[in-house]
This record gives structure tokens, sequence and C-alpha cells, in this order.
């Protein structure tokens, strides 16, 4: 078997297009983008899928939240129930699925989790334990990782938008492929080697968060007549995987 995976762009509707114009229920766009589903796969093989926090009519948490916006809950359970149901698509959401490659057998995980910047986010959570709880369950013995959010670091925009409990995920895991979406402007792909070069550079990356975070929480607490000090804490709590050594012997 070829030590190769190809990677392809299905041309499948963004639900951020599907919602316009605004008054468009999320069950509406859920549904125009399973009939898409059906349609693609009937080329493929075999088409594995995660939600997104766009996706609000796939998490069932948003049903309370939107019923009083939309009222498609009925609407939503039954796109659920098809979307389960379409052939040819398997849906991951915390869960992994097998395909043979060639003569190999290949495990994927897929988590819709990106962290939430606001209460319209689906399947959001929030740094610190709740990452800590979804990124502990994903198996380390998977080949392929599919998530919404990107890792801290790595093709994670301008800002760092992305996870650092994920980053120290991918040290455990260390997939053959991870497969994300969410930044949009930051499309693309990289090799990462899990070397002493990558361990300085996410070292600094987590560093640079854990202290954004420390200000930022000043900033918050802090009483308005106190911030101009521009004091911040010195203490940066790393995750132990990432600080016990410096390159190859991390795991
Ligand atoms: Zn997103």
């Amino acid at each position: 078997m070829k030590n190769h995976i190809t990677t392809e762009q299905l041309p499948i509707s963004s639900p951020l297009d599907l919602a316009k114009p605004q008054s468009a229920k999320p069950s509406q766009s859920a549904t125009v983008r399973l009939e898409e589903l059906s349609t693609l796969s009937t080329q493929y093989s075999r088409i594995i899928i995660i939600g997104g926090n766009h996706d609000r009519a796939l998490d069932p948490s948003c049903d309370e939240r939107d019923a009083t916006l939309y009222n498609d809950l009925d609407a939503r359970i039954a796109y659920r129930e098809a979307f389960d149901n379409t052939l040819g698509v398997t849906y991951l959401c915390n869960n992994s699925t097998i395909v043979r490659a060639g003569d190999r057998m290949l495990r994927i995980w897929g988590s819709p989790g990106s962290i939430a910047t606001s209460r319209q986010t689906a399947f959001g959570y929030t740094a610190g334990s709740m990452a800590e709880e979804l990124w502990e369950q994903t198996p380390k013995d998977i080949d392929i990782l599919i998530t919404h959010g990107p890792p801290l670091g790595y093709l994670d925009g301008d800002n760092n938008l992305g996870c650092c409990t994920l980053l120290a995920a991918l040290w455990q895991i260390r997939p053959l492929l991870h497969v994300f979406g969410h930044v949009h402007q930051s499309r693309g792909r990289c090799v990462l080697k899990y070397n002493s070069n990558q361990a300085e550079y996410d070292t600094m990356m987590l560093s640079r968060k854990k202290r954004e975070e420390i200000d930022a929480e000043e900033v918050k607490y802090t009483p308005p007549h106190l911030r101009a000090a521009g004091e911040s804490s010195g203490a940066i709590s790393m995750p132990e995987q990432m600080t016990k050594s410096g390159g190859e012997g991390l795991y």
C-alpha cells in the first residue's frame, strides 16, 4: 500500500451561505445539505462528516435555546434521523469509524467541537476542564483525527484561535492525518514532526496563550483604577506533557 492519503474538497454548501437570508431556519439549511450529501454519496464509496459551530440543527443542546426563535424542533429531529440513515454517509460526533485503505484498516475519530466564542456556538466548549474532558476521550490509537476547531498554533489564524488542549492531545495521539476547519483564512496544510523544534514552538505558543488568558482575566476582574499598572501574573501553568522534556521525549 502506498503511504499516501489524498484529500479532496467536496463542493458542499456552507451553512453560513445556506443560512441567508437571516430568516432561514437552521433545519432548512440542514435539509439542503442533506440532499447534497445524498447526491455526493453516489460518487464516493464512503463519506465521513462531522458538524461544526454553525450546525445548530445537529446539536441537541441548541434546541431549547432556538425554540423561541425558529420553532422547528420537529424538523430538526427528522433531519437528524435522516442524517443517520443517509446511505454512504458516516456522521461522527465524538466517536470513531473504521475504513479500509488498500490492505490496511484506518481508525478515524471525529469531533464537532470548537472553542465557544458566543452562546450561538453549536458544539462549543471552553478552555480548561471542558476542553480536557473532550479531548481526553479521544482514543490514542487512531490513524486519522477530524475536528472542527484547529489546535493552537497551526492554521488557526493571526489571532491563534486554536485550542491548547487539542495541541497537547496531538502530542499524545500523533495521528497520520488531522483534518480540521473553522478558521477560514488559514486553509492549507502543514507537516508536524513532533521533534525538538516543534516542541520549542509549541511551548512558546502555549506560554503566550496562557499569558493572554491571565491578562484577559485581570482586565475582567481587576478594578479599573488598578488596571493602569499593567502588572500581570508571572505564573504560567503549562500542560504537563509539554514541559516534561524538550524534543523527542515528549509524548
Ligand atoms: Zn467554524
